[in-house]
């Protein structure tokens, strides 16, 4: 058991309950985000700033006072610190991303930028990635401001762009021009993780992220010799790419744990039944994924690095050889994986293929014996007791990886409650992304409980 409090800064007695103010308000605010169209297709078109300056309004609303932050006209973030009631305690970051990926309205059932709500749900793009978050954020604050809550730490709230796209706008941004706005942080919480996962037999799990994989775009080049199509040529260039594409797709990655996946293996093995340690050198961990079932989806797209060729071109007419080809791979790095990600793929590639990075983002790890991840499980489990939490790696990238350049641990927390039918995983970025009104009165009421009850002290336990 993680200790949930530190000798410096013992937790603080518990506020009553959040109000039917604050659950109202996390409605509308998801809704009426949601009907603010923040698509971002990653060509520079997308305007978060009527988010931003309607997310500000919340904020000012109620005594606090935000700043508005752009690096590109219309790429608004908004930053705003409340004071906690212990200056010695650290601060903790609170992000969320104000963009969302595009949507096309043939494919719904229900327009994405309506923020309808019908029987009961949200409808909309944005309503778990992650308007529903922002909204919690604002709810809970508001809620503080009206009742005179101080909570422990410093709460620094972060509305940002840029999310779905590079971040340059957004986190980038913000960690690189405006790191003051962020002193005192150690640690932050964000998006996905601490939603509801079907586990199959009634079962309800927890997935509260404390770590992320490396993003690894590659572009790989192959030069030959240019001719004629009908000529003997050894040194064509599509061969030589198509070859060492066709050696990446194939190539089985070996098993590499890291602490935060093994952990996530032992507590799911624990949960169902299984007698597996995976601390032992010779467990056989595709064995353990398969007895999982439905649970192995946590925790399969983490337990190795991986490469998947995504993009062809070369040439330009079927009787001439080109003298280059290129194609692009998507490749996923595990914290600590980045040197062997390096080697194999030069050994992959061979002598007649140049490779390198498009763009790379850095792995992440955090603790899962801090007390602000035992204080995550702690709210979770007290608004759903039957529900059981569990650490686990994502396997993409949020804004914590630009945060983390400022020391700031990051983790996966954005509590929604859904119910059997409700495949977040498939929510996410996916056709009919929707959200139910008790999830979201389930998500504000962790959240406030976590924020105020969080530890003052965010460095891990020891001994
Ligand atoms: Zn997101």
């Amino acid at each position: 058991m993680a200790e949930t409090e530190c000798a410096e800064h013992p937790s603080a007695p518990e506020a009553e309950a959040v109000d039917q103010q604050a659950l109202d308000e996390v409605v509308r605010f998801t809704s009426d985000l949601i009907r603010i169209d923040t698509a971002n297709a990653g060509d520079g078109t997308c305007r978060e700033r009527p988010a931003a300056e309607y997310v500000a309004e919340r904020l000012t609303d109620v005594g606090i006072e935000p700043v508005l932050l752009e690096r590109t006209p219309g790429r608004t973030n908004v930053v705003a610190r409340i004071e906690g009631a212990d200056p010695s305690a650290d601060a903790l970051l609170v992000h969320g991303h104000l963009d969302v990926v595009p949507a096309e309205p043939a494919d719904w059932q229900v327009h994405p930028f309506s923020g309808e709500v019908r029987d009961g749900v949200v409808w909309g793009r944005g309503a778990v990635d992650m308007k529903n978050m922002d909204a919690m954020m604002l709810a809970a604050v508001r809620q503080w401001a009206r009742s005179g809550v101080r909570p422990r730490r410093d709460i620094v709230l972060a509305f940002t762009a840029d999310e779905e796209a590079t971040a340059a706008d957004g986190s980038g941004f913000l960690a690189d021009h405006h790191a003051a706005l962020f002193e005192g942080c150690t640690e932050g919480i964000s998006e996905s993780g601490a939603f509801t996962f079907h586990a199959g037999g009634g079962m309800r799990i927890y997935p509260i992220a404390a770590g992320e994989r490396g993003t690894a775009w590659l572009k790989l080049t192959a030069r030959g010799r240019a001719g004629h199509g009908s000529k003997v040529n050894r040194d064509n260039a599509v061969s030589r790419l198509a070859d060492a594409v066709s050696r990446i797709g194939a190539h089985d990655w070996p098993v590499r744990l890291t602490p935060t996946v093994r952990a996530a293996l032992r507590e799911l093995a624990a949960l169902h039944g299984i007698d597996v340690d995976p601390e032992r050198p010779d467990v056989d961990v595709d064995a353990l994924l398969e007895k999982l079932g439905p649970s192995a989806t946590l925790v399969e797209p983490t337990v190795r690095n991986s490469a998947n060729p995504t993009m062809l071109s070369a040439g330009y007419k079927v009787n001439v050889i080109p003298g280059c080809a290129v194609a692009q791979v998507d490749g996923r790095v595990v914290p600590g994986g980045e040197a062997e990600f390096r080697t194999t793929l030069d050994a992959l590639t061979g002598p007649h293929v140049a490779w390198d990075y498009e763009h790379g983002e850095v792995a992440l790890e955090a603790p899962v014996d801090s007390p602000s991840f035992a204080a995550m499980r702690a709210a979770i489990e007290r608004f759903d007791p039957d529900g059981r939490t569990v650490p686990y790696c994502m396997s993409g990238g949020t804004d914590a990886k630009q945060f983390s350049r400022l020391g700031i641990v990051g983790y996966g927390f954005s509590p929604l409650k859904l119910p059997e039918g409700f495949d977040y995983q498939a929510l996410f970025h996916g056709v009919d992304e929707r959200v139910p009104v008790e999830g979201l009165h389930f998500g504000v009421r962790v959240l406030d409980h976590f924020l105020r009850n969080v530890p003052g002290c965010g460095r891990p336990t020891t001994g």
